[in-house]
């Protein structure tokens, strides 16, 4: 029998009347053959509300009551929502994260789900009952109320698509699906109709702000088709599954995170541990931190810099205070003005020539890139807050992201069909909820480093150097920018290592050209890569990852990070040593 969980946002019920059309959706899905779970979240602003109350009584409420509090708001829509379809003259049942039995850990307000138990909703979808279930909540093993964090009730709803062995997950929202970046930013986004797991959770995580992310980790680990569409239209809306949405697109999305601070700390000793000492204190404290940049040491010291969302600035300057004075290093200093470009999209990573024509596209606007980092499938760039929206939409009008693709070019959607899981399938599904999943270590050894020391930090610097790299046919993989000190900044790249002579000779031609500095190189690097899925939201994998290259004795030179995977180049010397403390480091966790 066909099987569909549908997902209402807050605004989707907001009131009485919306909450009856949601109702009535359900019905239709019922009444066209489905089993229907229905997930809810709280109705309009009411968590928020709650949120003004609880600090109206006290600046600091426990998050164990902050969670007790919070749960209510899903428990009203989910009542409600079964009298409705009760008054549609149809059998509904409501079911708290409690009695549905879905066990997280204990951290209260940003809980993760451990396991779901599926009989109680699978006896009542066989008596013929829609299931309503409370989205964002769940219990620890003391039965205390849990909260998956805020907009929550995306994973609790791809969770149970994926237990309960669902051909899909319906989100209804607000939005008609998922654009080509923030239509509320540029009036010519476009509505995709697909886009791929991996390009969606870079968006996510990028501020595309549609879903939370850690719904997409789970539909990717599950293979749970997500549809993401509007309670108020008809239009089909966007399919978040296996593939992009054309072949031959090296760009699907652009993302503006406008609230970015930047944060660097001088003077590290440049020895292995250091990097681990400053993430594992702001992993201490869960803030996600991106676009770590390190720079090659100069006399036994480097500069660390990293990007954290703007709201996250205060906390993370007092944990890294405290790494800097530990570890003797020099001072902390950051820039809350800025705000993170990027652009995403499966098919660069078999493409070349796609960073090169971003940077062009800037440059043309005038806008100097500060930072520069770059995984397979995005590069970003960190740019003055003022400057954004102007960068934003030059990169959206570079890659053409406002025309739909050819038909021919189109992939297909997967078939989203009567699902066949196995019961074995599902004991797995019911044990490894939202637990990390590491999918490989990886060394690649046939790389080598090229740095431009003291780029002038002026617009179209990075646009020249790697258009002229691409012109030379030279395949570029990592780049790096560090910030400018003194109105001058590092370009760090990585190609193979047959070629760096070449990309050398293009390097001193230009650093000549524009009054750059030296050029270092490297002929031989390694590169270890740890892949899997949510490799950001777990905040700690990046530090086990330091812990055992530390416990190693192995220095770290470049680290660079994605939902999907973290590099960090490392002495060519160290590769394979460094290979085998990883795989020891994450043998508990590898797939
Ligand atoms: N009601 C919760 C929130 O506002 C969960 C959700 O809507 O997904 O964050
Ligand atoms: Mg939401």
């Amino acid at each position: 029998m066909p099987f569909v969980v549908q997902k209402f946002g807050g605004t989707s019920l907001a009131d009485a009347e919306m909450i009856l059309a949601a109702a009535r959706k359900a019905v239709r899905a019922h009444q066209e053959g489905n089993q229907v779970v229905v997930v809810v979240s709280a109705m309009g602003q009411n968590t928020d509300l709650l949120i003004q109350l609880a600090h109206q009584i006290t600046e600091n409420p426990s998050a164990r009551e902050m969670d007790m509090l919070l749960s209510t708001g899903e428990q009203v829509s989910a009542a409600l929502t079964a009298m409705a379809i009760h008054s549609l003259g149809f059998d509904a049942v409501s079911l708290t994260g409690t009695q549905i039995g879905i066990r997280t850990d204990s951290s209260h307000t940003k809980a993760r789900i451990r396991s779901i138990s599926t009989e109680r909703i699978q006896e009542a979808l066989r008596a013929g009952q829609i299931v309503i279930a409370t989205g964002f909540q769940g219990v620890d093993k003391d039965l205390a109320i849990t909260t998956l964090g805020r907009g929550g009730s995306d994973t609790t709803a791809v969770a149970l698509a994926a237990v309960l062995g669902a051909d899909a997950c319906e989100i209804y929202t607000d939005v008609d699906g998922v654009y080509t970046t923030d239509p509320r930013i540029l009036p010519e986004a476009r509505q995709m109709p697909r886009v791929s797991y991996d390009e969606m959770l870079e968006l996510a995580s990028l501020g595309a702000g549609v879903m939370h992310s850690r719904s997409i980790e789970a539909g990717k680990r599950f293979n749970v088709p997500i549809i993401v569409r509007s309670s108020f239209s008809d239009v089909p809306g966007t399919v978040i599954g296996l593939f992009p949405e054309a072949r031959d697109r090296p760009v699907s999305g652009a993302a503006l995170t406008k609230f970015e601070a930047q944060i660097s700390i001088g003077d590290v000793p440049d020895t292995p541990g250091a990097s681990l000492k400053i993430f594992s204190k702001i992993a201490a404290v869960k803030i996600p931190v991106d676009m770590v940049v390190q720079n090659i040491g100069a006399e036994g010291k480097a500069t660390i810099s990293f990007t954290v969302l703007q709201d996250d600035l205060s906390e993370t300057l007092t944990a890294v205070t405290e790494a800097a004075e530990e570890l003797g290093a020099g001072c902390v200093t950051h820039d809350e003005n800025v705000s993170k470009v990027s652009i995403v999209g499966l098919g660069m990573a078999t493409q070349t020539g796609v960073a090169d024509r971003m940077f062009r596209a800037l440059a043309e606007s005038n806008i100097n890139i500060q930072v520069i980092t770059t995984s397979e499938i995005k590069v970003s760039v960190l740019v003055q807050r003022e400057q954004a929206l102007t960068a934003l939409r030059a990169v959206h009008r570079e890659f053409e992201l406002e025309k739909p693709p050819t038909a021919r070019a189109a992939f297909g959607h997967e078939k989203i069909g009567t699902s066949t899981l196995s019961p074995v399938d599902i004991v797995a599904r019911l044990r490894q909820m939202e637990e990390l999943t590491i999918e490989g270590v990886r060394l690649d050894d046939t790389q080598a480093r090229v740095t431009i020391e003291s780029v002038p930090d002026r617009p179209g610097v990075s646009a020249d150097v790697f258009e002229a790299i691409a012109a030379r046919n030279l395949f570029v993989d990592m780049i790096v920018q560090s910030i400018g000190y003194d109105g001058k900044a590092n370009l760090s790249f990585t190609i193979p290592q047959d070629t760096v002579s070449e990309a050398v000779a293009e390097a001193e031609r230009l650093a000549e050209i524009m009054g750059a500095g030296h050029i270092l190189h490297e002929p031989k690097i390694a590169i270890l890569s740890v892949l899997g899925i949510g490799m950001r939201s777990h905040t700690d994998v990046a530090i086990r990852m330091f812990q055992a290259l530390a416990d190693a004795d192995i220095n770290v030179d470049m680290i660079n990070t994605s939902e999907m995977r973290i590099n960090v180049v490392v002495a060519v010397e160290k590769g394979p040593a460094g290979l085998a403390a990883l795989e020891k480091a994450f043998a508990d966790v590898l797939r």
